[in-house]
């Protein structure tokens, strides 16, 4: 027993430094979202995330703790087998110490990018960052000079005030993306379209892994 907790507790200090993550899924799929969309890549989908969005589709990724925690040299090793380009997502990934996995993925040259929030510190070396900002919990500062592109998720017409504000705040090169909620698509997607023509900085973003039916 004693013996049981003391193990349980190291992980736990593992988990907190990043040289262990709770790893929910990974898989090997095509990234149906954004600048990278039609782009092979692996998938590391991270366990953990409170920022709370009403239409989340992976709810069951928010409580870490349903989720092993895995060494870095798995998860990266698995990672290694399939595709030089990483995503690394969650979840909220930024919900934990991101150096450790990503100099350990940078160490066998695979490209990284992150699906994040930026709900939490910007920790990792990034080659590409998806920032999907939400209202529950607003990015943290630096991210905004960082981010490579914007996704903002579109669930109602209010969002595209949120959008706007958003982008206000990223790098001039930042790409802008509208992207419908996939339960509202039908409802969102003519607004959308709609909006980038008549403010096209904006591009529109549409989850074709959905319409393609794979993960
Ligand atoms: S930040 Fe992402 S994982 Fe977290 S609740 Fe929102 S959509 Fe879900």
């Amino acid at each position: 027993m004693y013996l049981c907790i003391m193990v349980k507790n190291e992980v736990l200090a593992l988990v907190d430094k990043g040289e262990m993550l709770p790893l929910m899924e990974e898989f090997y799929t095509i990234q149906g979202e954004g600048f990278h969309k039609g782009t092979a890549a692996y998938f590391i989908r991270v366990g953990g995330c409170d920022v709370g969005c009403h239409w989340c589709d992976v709810k069951e990724s928010w409580n870490a703790a349903t989720h092993p925690p895995t060494t870095i040299d798995a998860i990266v090793n698995n990672a290694a087998k399939y595709s030089n380009t990483i995503v690394v997502t969650g979840g909220e990934p930024l919900t934990w110490n991101m150096a450790p996995l990503t100099e350990a993925l940078k160490a066998k040259n695979l490209q990284t990018h992150i699906e994040t929030s930026g709900a939490y510190t910007l920790t990792g070396i990034w080659d590409w960052i998806c920032l999907s900002p939400k209202k529950n919990k607003l990015p943290q500062g630096i991210i905004y000079d960082k981010a490579d592109e914007l996704k903002m998720i579109i669930y109602n017409k209010n969002d595209f005030k949120f959008a706007e504000e958003q982008a206000a705040k990223v790098n001039k090169d930042c790409i802008l993306y509208l992207q419908p909620e996939w339960s509202v698509k039908d409802k969102m997607t003519p607004l959308i379209v709609d909006f980038v023509m008549k403010n096209p900085q904006w591009k529109v973003s549409l989850q074709t892994h959905k319409y393609l039916n794979i993960p």
